[in-house]
């Protein structure tokens, strides 16, 4: 019987199965019948006269205009792929403004996720039946994916998480802990989410490390010269985010992570809010470490990645301890398998992994590169309209930014803008957004934050600014 142990050495024709195809490929060729779904390319022609039957209602009342479109893609049709945005809340149709904190799924995610639990359902890498195989092929084609999407040199460089959350202390526990000393510190800005904060914390508690902060200027973009200003020898890591999840800004990460690197720093990149928005190199950005959720790029819950270099991941020494990870065990000694499979102990999120290669391939064939222009006219739309309210003020305002509005009013708590919005079926956030320290920065302890998708219309953004015009109750 074979042993399926070692992601870098698994081969499908050693199972039975056709060898080596490309991505969605390989599932199609030994199971035909899902042949097109495996491999989700965007259709408009596929995708709407069905969707549009089943998914649409009355519900779609805030509908794009046939003038909105996502490169060639128009947005109505690809509205009509999430059947959530057909919701009615409180009897008023579903406008979704929260986004940095979740993205929803289309309909291609669901149903992948549906198909594996019908067809492929399995634990991965153990025992030679077929569904082993089959559910071991779909959780590495999905490691591909991510690869590619990010521009990974190799799936191997890909860990999956359950986020970025636990990306993030996975790099903090397993990387970086083990290189500090007392006296040593670690680099993060004033923008960053406390997920991107507290690991660094946890870890400079136990070795007496300290934390510096990067400040950010009036806009609440990272003043450059001071965060080069903050790099001594003692400093031992960097970590950023790419685009703040409060206030939308976009770092300027490549130039930070050379700084960083000038100085000898490895550094990671919080890429919770910009995989979304535009497109991602972790080539073009020389990050040592980035880490992302599948839940913000419309995939599912409960996944994610890590990218580690091949070196650090060599270096590094897995935090958690189990099956799945190992080469070898006796009472005395275990051994380690190699990146990524050292830092997967026991059995990932299979389905998840799988669904979140769906959401690439969706987001991939609209093309990152549309999606990002049509947000950001779809931004500046917004904060010309947000700006024109009486009485609101909008918080940051660097020229660089993605996705994100925050803002307060004169007079109104936010939670009771949350709730007056929600009234109307409009779903925005509002409090502290995770990031204490930014809007501190800011003197404030909360905002609301209206938050963007490719999904979204102008006639969403309207309705939003013509309630808060409109008296609170
Ligand atoms: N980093 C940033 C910038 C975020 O916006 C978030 C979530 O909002 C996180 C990290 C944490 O992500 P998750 O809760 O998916 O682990």
């Amino acid at each position: 019987m074979t042993t399926v142990n070692n992601y870098a050495s698994y081969r499908p024709e050693d199972h039975g199965l056709p060898g080596i195809l490309e991505l969605g490929e390989k599932i199609a060729a030994y199971f035909p019948e899902f042949a097109p779904a495996a491999s989700v390319a965007y259709n408009p022609k596929v995708v709407s006269a069905e969707s549009s039957k089943t998914f649409r209602t009355d519900g779609d009342k805030y509908g794009a205009s046939s003038a909105e479109r996502v490169g060639g893609v128009p947005v109505s049709e690809i509205r009509a792929d999430f059947p959530i945005l057909s919701e009615r809340v409180g009897g008023k149709p579903l406008i979704w403004l929260d986004n940095a904190a979740t993205t929803q799924r289309p309909r291609q995610v669901i149903e992948r996720i549906v198909r594996y639990y019908e067809r492929e359902n399995s634990n991965t890498h153990r025992g030679a039946h077929t569904l082993a195989a089959r559910s071991t092929d779909a959780y590495e084609v999905a490691r591909r994916k991510v690869a590619d999407f990010i521009g990974a040199a190799s799936p191997d460089n890909i860990i999956f998480t359950r986020g970025t959350t636990e990306g993030l202390n996975l790099v903090a526990q397993s990387y970086v802990k083990r290189r500090l000393r007392p006296g040593d510190e670690i680099i993060l800005t004033i923008l960053e989410h406390h997920a991107n904060i507290v690991p660094w914390q946890m870890i400079a508690e136990e070795t007496g490390a300290a934390l510096k902060i990067a400040p950010v200027d009036e806009t609440g973009q990272i003043i450059l010269p001071e965060y080069a200003a903050l790099f001594t020898p003692r400093v031992k890591f960097a970590s950023i985010t790419q685009v703040s999840n409060a206030l939308g800004v976009i770092t300027p990460t490549a130039e930070m992570v050379a700084i960083a690197h000038s100085f000898g720093t490895p550094v990671c990149v919080d890429g919770a809010q910009s995989v979304s928005h535009m497109p991602v190199s972790v080539a073009g950005l020389d990050a040592d470490f980035f880490v992302f959720s599948g839940h913000k790029v419309f995939g599912p819950n409960g996944i994610g990645a890590v990218y580690g270099k091949s070196e650090p991941l060599e270096e590094a020494r897995p935090y958690q301890g189990g099956g799945n990870m190992i080469e070898d065990v006796t009472f005395e000694r275990t051994t380690y398998k190699k990146a990524p499979a050292k830092f997967e102990a026991g059995t990932g999120n299979i389905a998840a992994a799988v669904g979140l290669g769906a959401a690439i391939d969706y987001v991939t064939a609209i093309g990152m590169e549309n999606i990002e222009s049509y947000e950001r006219s779809l931004l500046e739309y917004a904060v010309r309209e947000l700006s024109a309210v009486p009485g609101l003020r909008l918080i940051g305002s660097a020229a660089q930014r993605a996705g994100v509005i925050s803002f307060v009013m004169e007079g109104r708590e936010t939670e009771e803008i949350g709730d007056f919005l929600n009234a109307a079926g409009i779903a925005v956030r509002a409090g502290h957004h995770c990031a204490q320290p930014i809007l501190r920065r800011f003197g404030l302890e909360s905002t609301a934050r209206p938050s963007l998708a490719f999904y979204n219309v102008k006639g969403e953004i309207d309705a939003l600014a013509e309630r808060l015009e409109s008296p609170p109750r």
